[in-house]
């Protein structure tokens, strides 16, 4: 049954100002919960109300302890209602349930995290050079937006409002215009957690009008996003017209390569849950798989026997692995891409299509697929497609092996599979890539510093220095001379 949802919009629970709009459940296309757009008189407000709230005593005059203690509350409250939060994270964006209750679980452990960084971190007394003590301190930037993408709303909500409150600013959020509801709940757990009123405001709405604004306004003075790299690079430009801050986690075209010693067991375990886990909705989906020639048979019969495993169906279910992909405007650019792999000379080994069956009807499903025998210069193997879509490509010599995992504009993430550490270390080393797995793949901590290089983007999230990316840092001297400065004497 669809719900009315409002929004915390300027430190009030209401309507945002634009069209009304639905979104719906990718499992059967009904309308789960209706709600209003924001426009740009609404980020206005929200931002100015932020501006004036931040700088009141009930924020701007907490200690750090204070902080983090509403922080921790965050943490409780997420953990309170973690079922029903895992179950409407599901509703929103399709994804099987099991995935959505572990996003939920490490959302909460990022603010218990940030808050245990807020109120440990330590401003620097810096080695002195003269008759003056010197001091590096940070203070909050002040209003900062978030922006995020449908993939997994609550994680990359709470990688960014952690950090931002643990700072000291306020935050305005822009989430994806069809998954709203995880940033509008955390805002509802914020304020009962005790961030005051206008701290944080959530402006659901079109990228376009409201994303843009929120960029362009002059009073936020960071921005945090994730998404497209082709919609991280606008916002690059308009942040540097301000001389704005940004961290930008863009897309991926992730390797993961399986070498000759390899333990194929659990390499073909990775490959698997690095491409169709979330259906391959995922930056760090790894989906292009390098295996050396002398295994590729083996891997492949195996690979693929574990593809046809792989259990596809309603989200609800525990047992399911794979749901549907978000809606069908994105399966159809899914499907774009299988022709265009397929019209490149490749193979269809798997997949390829929609499932069959009553229970697929309705929702946007797609079957798990491999394709080889293509080069990595085609466009199914350079561009990203962001779904359950795996190219197997052979390889026999290192040096070109690794120039082909690096030919490719991302940068943000990449697997190894073999039992030489010195092989890890070596092929670790020469990826470009933000994020190194060996023998593990798709698995996040955060304390550990996230983000790519080249065009999966700048600025790291997560790690416990992520909330110094929330600061200004700030430079003290203090001059300890007993008489005035030689020159100004007579
Ligand atoms: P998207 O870039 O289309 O949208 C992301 C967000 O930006 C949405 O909230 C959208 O409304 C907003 N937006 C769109 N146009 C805007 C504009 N002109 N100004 C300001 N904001 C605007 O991405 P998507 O389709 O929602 O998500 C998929 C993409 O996200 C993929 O490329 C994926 O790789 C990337 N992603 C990256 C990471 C990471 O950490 N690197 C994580 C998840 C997803």
């Amino acid at each position: 049954m669809s719900e009315k949802l409002q929004t915390l919009l300027a430190g009030r629970w209401r309507d945002a100002s634009g069209p009304e709009y639905a979104t719906e459940y990718p499992h059967d296309g009904s309308t789960v919960a209706t709600l209003h757009a924001a426009t740009a008189a609404d980020v206005d407000e929200a931002v100015q109300c932020a501006e004036r709230a931040r700088q009141q005593p009930s924020w701007a005059g907490l200690k750090r302890h204070e902080r983090a203690a509403i922080l921790h509350r965050i943490a409780a409250g997420i953990r309170e209602r973690g079922e029903e939060l895992a179950q409407l994270q599901r509703l929103d964006n399709g994804k099987p349930i099991k995935e959505t209750r572990a996003l939920v679980a490490s959302a909460a452990g990022t603010f218990q995290f940030f808050a245990a960084a807020c109120e440990t971190w330590e401003d620097q007394l810096t080695p002195s050079r003269g008759d003056y003590f010197t001091l590096s301190a940070h203070e909050p930037l002040g209003v900062v937006g978030a922006i995020t993408p449908w993939n997994s709303p609550i994680a990359s909500e709470a990688q960014k409002l952690a950090p931002a409150l643990a700072a000291g600013c306020a935050v305005v959020f822009k989430p994806a215009e069809i998954t709203p509801r995880m940033a509008i709940e955390l805002a509802r757990i914020a304020q009962q957690a005790g961030v005051p009123d206008g701290i944080i405001s959530v402006l659901p709405g079109k990228g376009s009008i409201v994303g843009d604004a929120l960029v362009k306004h002059p009073l936020i003075k960071r921005i945090a996003f994730t998404g497209g790299t082709t919609v991280g690079l606008g916002i690059a430009r308009l942040a540097a017209e301000k001389l704005m801050p940004t961290s930008l986690e863009l897309g991926g075209k992730s390797p993961t390569i399986v070498c000759a010693d390899a333990d194929l067991d659990h390499a073909v375990a990775g490959v698997l849950y690095g491409i169709f886990s979330s259906s391959g909705e995922s930056c760090i989906a790894g989906s292009r798989a390098f295996v050396h020639e002398s295994v590729y048979a083996e891997f492949k019969a195996r690979l693929l026997a574990g593809v046809k495993a792989l259990r596809v169906g309603d989200p609800s279910s525990e047992s399911t692995q794979m749901g549907p992909l978000v809606n069908p405007g994105h399966r159809a650019s899914v499907e774009r891409y299988v022709q265009l792999g397929l019209d490149e000379g490749g193979q269809l080994l798997a997949g390829g299509v929609r499932p069959e069956g009553a229970q697929f009807e309705r929702g946007s499903y797609y079957t798990p697929t491999v394709i080889e025998g293509l080069s990595n210069s085609t466009r199914m193997c350079q561009e990203e497609i962001f779904g359950p879509v795996l190219a197997l490509l052979p390889w026999r010599d290192e040096a070109d092996l690794v120039a082909q995992c690096n030919d490719n504009v991302f940068g943000l993430a990449s697997g190894i599979w073999t039992r030489d550490y010195k092989t890890a270390w070596r092929l670790g080393q020469a990826l470009q890539t933000g994020t190194v797995w060996v023998n593990t793949y798709k698995v996040f901590s955060v304390s550990t510093p996230f983000g790519g290089v080249k065009m999966s983007g700048t600025g790291r999230e997560k790690g416990r220095l992520g909330i110094l990316e929330y600061t200004a840092q700030k430079s003290w001297y203090w001059g300890l001379n007993e008489s005035p400065m030689p020159w100004a004497t007579a």
